[in-house]
């Protein structure tokens, strides 16, 4: 397991995602830590070059602690379907283009699946966490579920309509935001991240 506890004052959120910037500001707000995000400095988005959620939360962590000379913290994030071999994985932004349209993106996951009895899924959350020196500590999380259709609820974002975790009934989207927070791929990381390098048990 990797440990580094950190003592650093300050720390980036690696994202240009005000969604992201703020559920990862909450979810550090019990630690005496000034916060910014990547558009405090101006930085540019990083191309997301890597293959896996690791290489890409790694590569967006690394570029902005190198441009600020601060630590910095990425997500990287995405749904994972068995029956697509993975697919749209690390691509689940990208199915739905640049307007990020996910109404479309989750009618292509739907199509994709026609005639496949198996629907399994995970949504998984890659965090990294890249102190000034180069040090890197990643985590991964996930939560297993099915895919749904039609999509139901209004909570949540991108593919939430269409994903019921396992033991539920209802989707992520149909749930209140604190018990998807419970149980969700990213509070998975986050537990793993704060036990490591926070020394929370509790998070
Ligand atoms: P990233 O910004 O490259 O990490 O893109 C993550 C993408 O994965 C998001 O745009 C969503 O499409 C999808 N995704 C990740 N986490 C969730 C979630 O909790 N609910 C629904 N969709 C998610």
């Amino acid at each position: 397991m990797v440990t580094r506890l950190f003592y650093e004052k300050k720390l980036v959120i690696a994202s240009h995602n005000n969604g992201k910037v703020r559920e990862i500001t909450d979810l550090l707000s019990t630690l005496p830590i000034t916060i910014f995000s990547a558009a405090d400095f101006y930085l540019e988005e990083p191309d997301e070059t890597g293959v896996t959620f690791r290489e890409n939360a790694e590569l967006k962590a690394k570029v902005t602690s190198a441009a600020t000379g601060l630590p910095a913290l990425a997500d990287d994030s995405g749904l994972v379907i068995k029956a697509l071999g993975g697919a749209p994985g690390i691509y689940s932004a990208r199915w739905a283009g640049p307007r990020r349209d996910f109404k479309t993106a989750m009618q292509r996951v739907n199509a994709s699946l026609v005639g496949k009895a198996d629907k399994s899924a995970a949504f998984v959350c890659a965090l990294s966490l890249v102190w000034p020196d180069g040090y890197v500590a990643t985590f991964e999380g996930r939560v297993m579920g099915t895919i749904c259709w039609p999509p139901k609820g209004e909570n949540g974002f991108g593919y939430d309509a269409i994903f019921m975790a396992d033991g539920m009934d209802k989707t992520f989207a149909e749930i209140e935001p604190e018990a998807k927070h419970a149980i969700s791929h990213r509070a998975d990381a986050f537990k793993q991240l704060s036990k490591s390098c926070f020394s929370l048990s509790k998070q």
